[in-house]
């Protein structure tokens, strides 16, 4: 083996499937498993808990420096609400630099990491051993989403959930500070014609490739 921990950069927008293959692959390696959308959810969070403005980067830098493992609980983070309001944050350099050193200390974990997000392939972990860049067409994540929140019991419509997938993939895609997009080594995975394991088989074959390819 080398000496490089295995890294798996899994990044795509809102409601691709990444989240799952993501943990699935995970699972598969046996190595853990980081979600970076909830380090900008949890910013966000503590910004509205405080009822600090979203826009303030003094304090949402100060915020994201002062995360503890406690603000991670996704029963506190998951929804569009915080999803909308992560992606305010995210646009703010002084935040993302606040979550690097972070993120790169996960990834550096002697056993290897999976990690997804936005900027996992460009930014966090540019020498990740696979780089996955997952999509899915607007109207399938949003129909992807709108059954997950009906299911659990939020009022929302399809049209409501689509234009929300819409404006976030614009304002993920189009800010200066890592803007969503895929690294130009990464592997792309069109999900929108997938059942969960359809994806994850597929996943998993590039993964498995990339693990004998290894050197040692
Ligand atoms: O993946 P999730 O929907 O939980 O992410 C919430 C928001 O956090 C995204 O819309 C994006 O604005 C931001 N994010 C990011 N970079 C990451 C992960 C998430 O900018 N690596």
């Amino acid at each position: 083996m080398t000496g490089r921990p295995f890294v798996v950069a899994i990044d795509g927008p809102a409601a691709s499937g990444k989240g799952t293959l993501a943990r699935r692959l995970a699972d598969h390696l046996g190595c853990p498993h980081l979600d970076t959308g909830l380090l900008y959810r949890a910013v966000a969070r503590t910004m509205l808990d405080q009822g600090l403005e979203l826009t303030d980067a003094r304090a949402a830098a100060a915020a994201a420096a002062s995360l503890s493992p406690d603000d991670l609980d996704p029963s506190r983070l998951r929804g569009g609400d915080m999803g909308e309001a992560a992606s305010v944050v995210s646009v703010l350099e002084p935040v993302r630099d606040a979550l690097l050193a972070f993120q790169r200390r996960f990834a550096a974990q002697p056993g290897g990491a999976v990690l997804d997000g936005r900027d996992i392939g460009t930014v966090v972990c540019p020498d990740a051993a696979v780089k996955l860049y997952v999509t899915a067409s607007p109207e399938e994540r949003a129909r992807r989403r709108f059954r997950e929140v009906a299911a659990a019991g939020e009022r929302t419509s399809y049209e409501a959930v689509l234009d929300d997938i819409r404006r976030r993939d614009e304002r993920d895609a189009g800010r200066a500070a890592a803007p969503m997009r895929a690294a130009p080594d990464a592997r792309h995975l069109d999900t929108t014609e997938l059942d969960a394991e359809a994806a994850f088989s597929a996943a998993r074959d590039l993964v498995d490739a990339a693990r004998a390819r290894r050197p040692g």
